[in-house]
């Protein structure tokens, strides 16, 4: 039997594009050959590469004037790509400090220039997101983390600037609907919710590029990739195959906004457990809360054992915390049904009733 997966990542996919992608790994479009031994200069594999892309276009709702690439390097890369590609030579970025994967973003970016940490929740273990902070003038970008992996936390509003606004969406990428004409620069490793670890997705508004002043490697330039439609070089075309398939998923599923309803619907079902039950309680901010990462401990740290031993025989996989934040942390990303939501709650539940 399969398990009630909710690993933050690497994680859960649907089962049909896991069954679809099994397919082509064997038998690509009927060719009697496999997707990841044919060019990627074939015509069958150019359709998939754009196909990817325009389904990120039309499932994001992107305005006019952005181009989609599917790059490798991960997230990771991407906190230096962003400060290559939008940091000026004796420019300056602001960065907003919400967790382990922010302060990795502004270790790359220092190493162009100047960053200036504007705000941080890093006080309280980053269990909230900052709020009325001023973003001085005179900067290049600003920089956010819009859903904190880690933590639990979730942007609901994002900073308001006239500088650029670039943000890493590594964890809910396709998980709410937003405006994404507030933003210049987007990226998201697939791994969380679109697709095998691999490729990375990046969005980003075209005239913003080429104004730094800097000679940038080929491989760190998005200008350059933008020129060769996201083939540069060699694409990872198992991980871009995979997403396409998520993502064709996510659209015969009613798109953005009908999987935001059943994130929401997710989400509320495993707070009000942790609300209600007296054996838990929440580690995010109420306000700050994710929809896709959902962070709780135990009240009493001895009941450990009981629980852990009550997930494990519930078929339950993935549950433990963040060693930097300890307890739990349930993954409840796109491709995770309600049904193994309601499996979680039930052993928490269990829990109860066993130790009263
Ligand atoms: C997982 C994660 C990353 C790191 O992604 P890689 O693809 O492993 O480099 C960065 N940012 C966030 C928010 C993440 O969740």
């Amino acid at each position: 039997m399969k398990k009630h997966n909710f690993s933050a990542g690497p994680s859960i996919l649907p089962q049909e594009v896991l069954k679809k992608t099994a397919e082509a790994v064997i038998n690509f479009n009927h060719l009697n050959l496999s997707l990841i031994e044919i060019s990627h200069r074939s015509k069958d594999f150019i359709e998939v590469m754009e196909n990817a892309r325009s389904l990120v276009k039309e499932l994001l709702n992107l305005p006019e004037g952005y181009s989609v690439l599917f790059l490798q390097g991960g997230a990771s890369l991407e906190f230096l790509m962003t400060a290559y590609n939008l940091l000026k030579i004796d420019g300056k970025a602001a960065y907003i400090d919400t967790g382990a994967w922010s302060t990795k973003a502004i270790k790359e970016a220092k190493l162009l220039g100047e960053v200036d940490i504007v705000a941080s929740s890093k006080d309280k273990t980053y269990n909230y997101i900052p709020k009325n902070y001023t973003i001085p003038t005179g900067i290049d970008y600003v920089h956010c983390t819009s859903n904190n992996t880690i933590y639990g936390t979730q942007f609901k509003e994002f900073p308001k600037t006239d500088a650029l606004l670039a943000c890493d969406m590594s964890s809910d990428i396709f998980s709410r609907q937003l405006d994404f004409s507030q933003f210049d620069l987007v990226y998201a490793g697939a791994q969380k919710n679109m697709g095998p670890a691999g490729t990375t997705l990046v969005i980003v508004k075209d005239e913003i590029l080429g104004k730094t002043g800097r000679k940038i490697p080929s491989m760190l330039d998005f200008q350059v990739h933008i020129s060769k439609d996201s083939m540069f070089n060699t694409p990872p075309v198992f991980a871009v195959y995979t997403s396409m398939l998520t993502l064709e998923w996510l659209k015969n599923l009613g798109g953005v906004a009908a999987v935001e309803k059943l994130n929401e619907k997710k989400a509320a079902l495993l707070y009000d457990e942790i609300d209600r039950n007296p054996h838990f309680k929440g580690f995010a901010a109420k306000e700050d809360r994710s929809l896709m990462n959902v962070t709780f401990n135990l009240t009493n740290e001895n009941e450990k054992d009981t629980f852990d031993k009550l997930w494990n025989e519930s078929n339950i996989s993935g549950l433990k915390g963040h060693r930097s934040v300890g307890g739990y942390r349930a993954s409840i990303y796109n491709a995770m049904p309600i049904e193994s939501v309601q499996v979680l709650v039930n052993t928490m539940q269990q829990l109860e009733k066993q130790l009263g």
